[in-house]
């Protein structure tokens, strides 16, 4: 089992070090590991009123910890990645910063929508307010931008605008077909990423359905816990597998260095 999408404290909402993350990996016997902290969202000049990123002056030490921690691993392989905030408008700035920094990998997650954090429970009641096929319209479009800007190799939560289980009434197959067949074009990841059970949605990002579509369309996959604390190293993997294996994958995706390999599970 491989855990892409592993946090640290600098982003200012999780716990525990790294070496608890790698220790809680052991235990559960994963095999490989991959951080994927928040990136300062201070290098791309977006200032959120609430901080839920490090900070431009951390990311030297946060990749210097990970590839410490590497080095040290004995039984789990740990890779150092990224989690992007893809923020439109930024593409050019953000291509000339990530070829400073040697990720394995870079996942290019939405979190933003103009400056409303609607991944923030802060900010959930904003929801109430709002016309849901035009979100879901509009988030959907900067999945697409995040897969055709060609700057990340993974899409991070790629339903997460379900986190507070606010959907709209309307089908949203057109749009997740025309979705999972961009994944597919651009060459770019989806991820099951199982904190969604532990929101209020209570399901994986994404669900089921749409997880048989990429699967069919030919869409490679990572898995990832999104742990923002030891304990959530590795959550519900193996029901994450399981899903996996019934809906047609047979290898997970590994990156080093952003080239990306096959694995069998
Ligand atoms: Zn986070
Ligand atoms: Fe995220
Ligand atoms: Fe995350
Ligand atoms: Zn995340």
């Amino acid at each position: 089992m491989i855990d892409y999408h592993l946090h640290t404290t600098r982003c200012c909402h999780a716990t525990g070090t790294p070496a608890e993350y790698l220790e809680e990996a052991e235990k559960k016997g994963l095999v490989e590991i991959g951080f994927a902290d928040h990136y300062p969202l201070g290098l791309l000049d977006f200032e959120p009123r609430n901080q839920v990123t490090m900070k431009p002056g951390e990311l030297q030490e946060y990749m210097e910890q990970v590839k410490a921690l590497q080095d040290q691993s004995q039984s789990v392989k740990v890779k150092l990645g990224i989690e992007v905030d893809y923020i439109p408008g930024t593409e050019g700035k953000l291509k000339k910063l990530l070829e400073e920094s040697a990720f394995d990998y870079v996942i290019g997650s939405i979190h933003f929508l103009d400056d409303w954090d609607f991944t923030h429970p802060f900010y959930m009641e904003d929801y109430k307010n709002l016309d849901l096929e035009q979100l879901y319209r509009r988030y959907y479009e900067l999945v697409g931008k995040v897969c055709q800007c060609g700057l990340f190799d993974i899409i991070g939560h790629i339903d997460v605008v379900k986190k507070f289980g606010y959907r709209p009434a309307g089908n949203l197959d057109a749009i997740r077909l025309e979705t999972a067949r961009l994944l597919r074009e651009t060459d770019t990841c989806l991820e099951l990423n199982t904190a969604g059970r532990d929101a209020p949605v209570g399901e994986f990002y994404p669900d089921r359905e749409f997880l048989a579509m990429c699967c069919s369309e030919g869409v490679a996959i990572t898995l990832g816990s999104d742990a923002h604390a030891p304990e959530q190293v590795g959550r519900y993997f193996p029901e994450a597998l399981e899903l996996l294996r019934k809906t047609g994958y047979r290898e997970l995706t590994v990156f080093e260095g952003r080239v990306k390999s096959k694995q069998p599970f």
